[in-house]
């Protein structure tokens, strides 16, 4: 089945509503970066934060200032929706999209209750977006995809990935499963960090996704709520230019479905990378740990016996994993020799 857009989908506008200037300030300076590139307004208004000491959103009010923004610069607008009043309200103020975020995408009673009430409602939304879950969970998410469907409007999905992370694998499984099903990428929570949104937003066209949700806001430093992740407008101007002149070269040098799967099992084998090199430097961290501890018992950094037991087990689960005993040997002399340097 074919995904039912013809051109790529971006969402782009600030964490949260924090004021109606500053919601209409983000909307005309991005209507002016991004000159005729079609895009979707979005602002938290209900936000789900971690500490209740925090910007919890303007609320109710806020959804007049998306209305502002379709009237006065003729943008979609959208906004994330955690409960079915929140749905009613949006419902109720003709805002344009929905999306369904991570912490809520991990409830599937909660998808469910929205769900069910976004079919009870006259207005009917252009398209409701769900999250991943904040946990590597690809077929919680996939449900939550089939709970909506039933609505009839139409999903679409956004790979924010968990704690900050990628998590290319959890996409790639839904990707597979549901080519049907639009993917954007959500480069702002995924990395939690501006500086690194430009180079995340080169994966839309290398994996052949369908678009973006990107924090963008007047003045970053100065956001309510997650100020280290959002970007300027002229930033993103700046990024667009790059993806949209690599996606060209993307289609030039990618034609085909097989060189995009090449990709995504790349994407994956980074990010296996990336988790084998924090474990390690999380590993070198305790042995140097274990060292202080050595020293004030005064005991030597080699112990025989201890590394018997380690090399003992990892060759276990080398056996139980159908791994090489004697890759996995060598992997832990290398390992356990810069170990000891780290307590001498
Ligand atoms: C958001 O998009 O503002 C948001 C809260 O995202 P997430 O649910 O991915 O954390
Ligand atoms: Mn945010």
């Amino acid at each position: 089945m074919q995904r039912f857009l013809k051109e790529p989908v971006y969402i782009l506008g600030p964490c949260s509503a924090e004021s109606r200037e500053q919601v209409l300030l983000t909307a005309r300076l991005l209507r002016e970066a991004c000159g005729e590139l079609p895009f979707i307004f979005r602002a938290g208004v209900w936000k789900a934060r971690t500490r209740p000491s925090t910007f919890q959103g303007a609320g109710e009010e806020a959804l007049d200032w998306l209305q502002e923004v379709q009237r006065t610069y003729g943008l979609p607008v959208a906004t994330e929706v955690a409960t079915p009043e929140h749905i009613e309200a949006a419902c109720r103020a003709h805002i344009d999209y929905l999306w369904i975020g991570a912490r809520t995408s991990a409830n599937p009673i909660a998808v469910q209750e929205l769900a069910d009430a976004l079919s009870q409602q006259s207005f009917r939304p252009k398209g409701v977006l769900i999250k991943n879950p904040v946990h590597d969970d690809p077929k919680l998410w996939l449900g939550n995809i089939e709970r909506l469907e039933k609505t009839g409007i139409p999903v679409m999905a956004i790979h924010r990935g968990c704690n900050h992370q990628p998590c290319w694998s959890m996409a790639h499984m839904v990707r597979l499963s549901r080519p049907d099903i639009p993917m954007l990428l959500d480069p702002s929570h995924m990395s939690g960090d501006a500086s690194k949104v430009p180079a995340l937003m080169g994966k839309i066209g290398e994996l052949g996704l369908d678009g973006a949700m990107i924090e963008v806001h007047c003045n970053p430093k100065g956001a309510l709520s997650d100020n280290a992740q959002q970007i300027t407008p002229t930033c993103l101007r700046d990024s667009l230019d790059s993806i949209l002149s690599r996606l060209c070269l993307v289609s030039l040098i990618c034609p085909s479905k097989d060189q995009e799967e090449l990709h995504w099992l790349r994407a994956e084998i980074d990010e296996l990378d990336d988790l084998l090199w924090e474990t390690i430097a999380k590993r070198m961290d305790v042995s140097r740990r274990i060292g202080e501890w050595k020293k004030a018992n005064l005991i030597r950094p080699l112990q025989p016996q201890r590394y018997q037991q380690i090399l003992s087990q990892r060759q276990k689960w080398a056996e139980e994993n159908n791994i090489d005993a004697d890759f996995v040997t060598q992997l832990f002399d290398i390992i356990h020799q810069q170990s000891l340097k780290q307590q001498l």
